[in-house]
């Protein structure tokens, strides 16, 4: 006969109850409390009325949000990763000549992306904490006529903020679209996806728009829908099933909406709060916020003898890179901020390992008793 399994022992399966850190790395940053207090909100359907209801005021927040008229805005279900991978898989056909401007790790990411979709992919290179001249691309576009050209504004490996808007132009004389990933500038920096010219942006939750991971925002301009719904033959079908725009507009822009995947209902909650939250504050607002708090940190880090990693002009005020000094143990110290103040930072990525501290104020965390906090225990840890 069959037996039941033996009931586990549960004190070895505690419930959960994580410390709670001050989160001052490269994300996810802190949700704010009022977007945990939405997260507990009871479950409805994803094809519930009152859901749709919040999709479309999602959509209007996000418009806002990206600074677009565009139509086709939403998010994708997942963390910034799959937004990035739907704009590449929807924009990158087979043997699309694709030009990627990589200055740190994530727009690495992009290219090897581009690549498994079959793109024609060239990169060009600046060293990690610089940023691209426009008259570089320009410079590749001549060669490499390339019609999809991605670059990240705020590059979290390196802490640069790129501008966007002459490079849009060059992109767009050559009739290209321009992917840009807004991941760690949307909610904390100017992203401007209509002033700047962007074609496909897209972001996440985690980090300046104060949400835990897995609603991402992204947006499509009218010239991004153009080339998406002129790929023809076998090049028409989009080789990701679950992030085909042309399959996700049927659940979020027609009505009534047709099942495509079950939403993950509480991470759009979050996203939903998040972005009522940057319009309560307003854009503006938000921006100065995280410009001032950055600003106090980077003078308190001088006075602490540290140097930053990126000239003034190309910071981020979203991510500081610190470059640690050769007489001190990183991961000694990022530990002992962890157990001690229970404060996390982070290391470098990939070229960058190592070399940097990377100190994160975004969204809910860009607060001003947390830079004290950091200073006063780094003062203390490095002396
Ligand atoms: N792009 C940038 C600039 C990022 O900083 C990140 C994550 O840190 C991503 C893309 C990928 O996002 P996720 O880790 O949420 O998948």
């Amino acid at each position: 006969m069959m037996t039941a399994q033996s009931p586990v022992d549960l004190t070895t399966y505690p419930p959960i109850d994580p410390p709670e850190r001050i989160l001052l790395g490269p994300g996810p940053s802190m949700a704010d409390p009022r977007v945990l207090r939405a997260m507990s909100a009871p479950l409805v359907g994803h094809l519930d009325p009152y859901f749709i209801e919040i999709m479309e005021r999602t959509q209007h927040l996000l418009r806002y949000v990206f600074q677009t008229r565009n139509p086709l805005t939403f998010s994708i279900s997942g963390t910034g990763t799959a937004a990035m991978e739907a704009a590449i898989a929807n924009m990158v056909e087979p043997r699309d000549p694709v030009l990627v401007c990589v200055a740190g790790y994530f727009g690495q990411r992009i290219a090897e992306m581009a690549e498994r979709y079959g793109g024609d992919v060239r990169t060009i290179t600046v060293p990690w904490g610089e940023v691209f001249a426009p008259q570089m691309v320009a410079s590749a576009l001549k060669e490499h006529h390339a019609r999809v050209v991605a670059i990240v504004q705020a590059e979290t490996s390196t802490g640069v903020y790129q501008p966007i808007k002459e490079i849009a132009d060059v992109v767009h004389m050559s009739t290209g679209i321009l992917i840009v990933d807004a991941v760690t500038s949307l909610g904390g920096m100017p992203v401007d996806v209509d002033a700047n010219g962007i074609d496909v942006c897209y972001s996440g939750s985690q980090k300046c728009l104060g949400c835990p991971p897995g609603a991402s925002p992204i947006t499509f301009s009218p010239r991004a829908e153009q080339k998406l719904r002129s790929r023809q033959g076998r090049q028409a079908v989009i080789r990701n099933w679950y992030l085909d725009v042309t399959g996700l507009e049927k659940y979020w822009m027609v009505r009534p909406p047709q099942y495509h995947h079950t939403a993950p209902i509480t991470a759009n909650y979050a996203l939903y709060e998040g972005l009522r939250l940057v319009a309560e504050e307003g854009l503006e607002n938000r921006w100065a916020r995280h410009h001032r708090n950055a600003e106090k940190l980077w003078k308190g880090l001088a006075d602490l003898d540290l140097t930053l990693h990126v000239p003034e002009e190309h910071r981020l005020t979203t991510l500081t890179t610190v470059r640690i000094p050769d007489v001190v143990d990183d991961m000694a110290i990022r530990q002992r901020l962890l157990s001690e103040y229970n404060i996390e930072i982070s290391g470098g990525l990939g070229e960058l390992k190592g070399k940097v501290w990377r100190i994160g104020l975004m969204g809910y965390s860009s607060r001003e008793e947390n830079i004290a906090l950091l200073l006063a225990a780094l003062e203390k840890l490095l002396s």
